[in-house]
């Protein structure tokens, strides 16, 4: 088959590899409908993400049709459509059955980060790829839902929820900032709508991204350059903040944002990945009883928000700015980098 593999820094080729093949009785094939490309995969691309080695198959967004399955995989059969959820997990040790699928200490995933594909696996940016513990990490695609629409499902939507809207406790009524709009603070938004929010104020330093927020439901924008950025946060909240400030950038000054905006009491998410320690100024916020949240996405929330995805409740179609076809993925990796110019958000490969 052909497949993007890494080959160190800088260094990566769609090429003929090996097609996968079971290797435990647990496991799938799946042939590759859709996938994506993350801000991640960049990261890995750049060299920062050490755990990544030569020779990996990048990807970890994807939907496609099962095409093989082990021994021990009941719950699924040889043509099904499927999610594949961006962390695979046993569902069965400590971890996953407290919740931290992202965790799972499954023998094969003894890193201790569960099982990223693209990462400590191979991933889905190639025709066909394995899935391990196929029962808890591929789900059912439902009919009328599209392979580019339900793509999202597999990391960024899960993530914006897990991370952002539910470990902030988003409730009716709250008004909610969203640090933050590429594609994950866009999760957010969206997925927050679902609790009943009084408003979602999106802030961004793009003002193109500010304004396309609007579709995936923020009621509000604010362009961070503006020297007066903080003031029209506040002024949207009677003055108070932010009852929960979830910041989706991973840089200092976001973090920063998110703390200076937020209201006694409030919560501060944070779902950027930090490349950097940032400050934590804890003299000054003792005395405002924030709940501080972080973590790794599970991906545990992807098959409720299938559901709502096929009731037509939220419809992330509006990701996809971008479709290139599967070989002409290095086209593809050329205008998501250069998303500054070309305004690319999901660029979907089918
Ligand atoms: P992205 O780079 O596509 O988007 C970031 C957005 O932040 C852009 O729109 C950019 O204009 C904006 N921005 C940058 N600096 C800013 C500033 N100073 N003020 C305001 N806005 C600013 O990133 P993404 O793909 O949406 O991912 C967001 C973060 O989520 C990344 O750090 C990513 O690694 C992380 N992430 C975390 C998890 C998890 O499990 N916690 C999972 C997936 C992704
Ligand atoms: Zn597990």
């Amino acid at each position: 088959m052909k497949a993007l593999v890494y080959h160190g820094a800088g260094e990566k080729r769609w090429e003929e590899v090996p097609d996968p093949t079971i290797l435990a009785p647990t496991d799938a094939i799946v042939r590759i409908e859709a996938t994506t490309i993350c801000g991640t995969d960049l990261h890995i691309l750049k060299g920062d993400v050490p755990a990544v080695t030569e020779g990996r198959i990048l990807g970890h967004e994807g939907v496609g049709v099962i095409t093989e399955v082990g021994g021990a995989v009941t719950d699924l059969a040889v043509g099904d459509r499927v999610i594949i959820s961006c962390i695979t997990s046993c569902g069965k040790c400590d971890f996953c059955t407290a919740g931290l699928a992202s965790h799972c200490r499954a023998e094969e995933g003894a890193s201790g980060i569960g099982w990223i594909l693209g990462h400590l696996i191979d991933g889905t940016q190639a025709e066909l790829v394995r899935i391990p513990f196929a029962e808890t990490s591929l789900h059912r695609l439902p009919d009328g839902v599209s392979a580019e629409t339900a793509v999202v499902l597999s990391d960024i939507l899960p993530t914006g929820h897990e991370i952002g809207v539910q470990y902030g406790g988003v409730k009716a009524g709250d008004v909610v900032a969203v640090v933050g709009t590429g594609p994950v603070g866009l999760a957010a938004i969206m997925t927050a709508q679902l609790y009943g929010p009084s408003k979602i104020i999106a802030i961004d330093l793009d003002a193109n991204r500010v304004e396309q927020s609007r579709l995936f439901g923020a009621t509000h924008g604010v362009v961070a350059g503006a020297e007066d950025w903080r003031d029209q946060v506040l002024a949207l909240t009677d003055g108070l903040g932010v009852d929960v400030a979830i910041e989706a950038v991973g840089v200092p000054a976001t973090w920063g944002m998110a703390l200076d905006i937020v209201r006694a009491g409030g919560h501060v998410a944070n779902v950027g990945v930090h490349g950097a320690p940032v400050d934590f100024p804890i003299d000054r916020l003792w005395i405002q009883n924030l709940t501080i949240t972080t973590g790794l996405v599970n991906a545990d929330t992807a098959r409720m928000l299938t559901r709502l995805v096929a009731e037509g409740r939220i419809d992330p179609a509006v990701f996809v700015s971008h479709r290139f076809a599967l070989d002409a993925i290095e086209q593809a990796y050329d205008t998501f980098e250069r998303a500054a110019e070309t305004k690319a958000l999901k660029v979907v490969l089918t």
